[in-house]
């Protein structure tokens, strides 16, 4: 079989607009005309195929990327969110009722753990986390009510490697829905090749690429994704988070060139990696051969686009890393911002930010250090000027 590769499927699509445009035509319409009365009675129903009733539901422009994206992921469907939380909060309450429990992994998206942990317990739904490495833990934790694993494929901020192929045995063997975030490794692991279920996205990250806007999607079966949106039962069309048109027109043609994003951040993270070893700065980087899980990632990746784009390093306190991010933002390495997959490289201490909501004691248990940085490492030409830039701003402060 010839090995699966997004980008190729991306290309091989043709999506063209009403006139021909290359990018398709935007249908900024929340409502639809129906020629006959009776169509609009069947695709009520779900009975039409090709027609379009409420944006709430379905909008072209929507279609379009949710199709790309779906391409993209090796599924049959997707469904595009208005930010990744709603496509996170939407699977999981649609797969989960009042009384289920979930397996979920230690170290997720701080949003998601608060949700996981807090949130759900309004409807009376347990969570156990676990640390997902760990297939015993995962398979002693599944009781009666169990409905579903939950995990990222590279998790925030330690960038562990969730074994997708042994999860989806677990879940497949009993039963449960295998749900993960893919939003760290987009191109790099195609996650429903390997068994998951259901794929979710923030696309705010690396696959917009440009930080002007928060957007999610939902990858999976055509069952699944009609379970979403029906008008009776469905999560997505009835808490409404769907995507703006525009938006999504927008992130389609910034898709057209994630590949080549994917590639860059890539090789700028990997190139850091070496360099912050070679200087003796205690790195973590799934590309480092001696990374804990970097076998394991590299059985799962599709081979052109590296690593991935995010580095962690850590600085021991919590006052010298905010000395050094200060120093290297006036330095224009880059900015002191959460999030990530941006073309100018961020940086954040994650235990302050964007991991603020776990517990202190469980920062700890995840390995997080109060000193530890978080590098969404930008497109940079000259990944080699920034890095002197960075060692400059590391050995300033003591
Ligand atoms: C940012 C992020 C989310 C949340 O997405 P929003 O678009 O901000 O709602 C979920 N998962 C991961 C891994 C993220 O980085």
């Amino acid at each position: 079989m010839k090995k699966f590769n997004p980008a190729n499927a991306l290309q091989d699509l043709s999506q063209f607009g009403e006139f021909g445009g290359v990018n398709p035509s935007v249908t900024d319409s929340a409502t639809y005309t129906f020629m006959q009365a009776k169509t609009m009675t069947d695709t009520f129903k779900g009975e039409t195929e090709g027609c379009f009733l409420y944006s709430r539901h379905w909008n072209p422009s929507n279609k379009y990327l949710s199709d790309a994206l779906a391409a993209m992921e090796n599924t049959e469907a997707g469904w595009v969110t208005a930010s990744g939380m709603a496509a996170i909060t939407c699977v999981i309450l649609q797969i989960c009722n009042t009384g289920d429990h979930i397996i979920s992994s230690l170290t997720t998206y701080g949003g998601t753990f608060a949700f996981l942990s807090n949130y759900l317990k309004k409807f009376n739904i347990e969570v156990d986390f676990v640390n997902i490495s760990d297939l015993d833990a995962v398979k002693k934790a599944i009781k009666p009510n169990t409905k579903m694993i939950y995990t990222e494929t590279m998790t925030n901020p330690m960038l562990q490697i969730s074994n997708l192929p042994e999860l989806s045995k677990i879940s497949k063997a009993n039963h449960l829905k295998l749900v993960c975030d893919n939003t760290f490794t987009p191109m790099i692991v195609t996650p429903a090749n390997f068994g998951v279920d259901v794929v979710v996205y923030s696309l705010t990250k690396f696959v917009n690429g440009k930080n002007d806007c928060v957007s999610g999607a939902i990858c999976s079966t055509q069952e699944f994704i009609n379970s979403l949106i029906d008008v009776n039962t469905g999560t997505a069309m009835l808490l409404g988070p769907a995507m703006d048109p525009k938006v999504s027109s927008a992130i389609l043609k910034n898709l057209g060139d994630l590949h080549i994003r994917m590639v860059q951040h890539s090789k700028n993270a990997m190139y850091l990696a070496n360099k912050f070893k070679e200087n003796g700065i205690k790195a973590n980087y799934p590309g480092l051969p001696e990374f804990p899980d970097h076998d394991l990632l590299k059985s799962m990746m599709n081979p052109p686009y590296g690593f991935g784009g995010i580095i962690s390093i850590d600085l021991g306190t919590e006052g010298r890393s905010f000395k050094v991010m200060e120093m290297m933002q006036d330095e224009k390495i880059g900015y002191l911002a959460v999030s990530l997959g941006y073309f100018k490289t961020l940086f954040s201490n994650s235990g302050k930010s964007t991991s603020s909501e776990i517990p202190q004691d469980l920062q700890e248990k995840m390995g997080m250090s109060e000193g530890l940085v978080r590098f969404s490492v930008g497109l940079d030409m000259d990944i080699e000027r920034t890095f002197e830039k960075i060692k400059h701003c590391i050995d300033s402060v003591k």
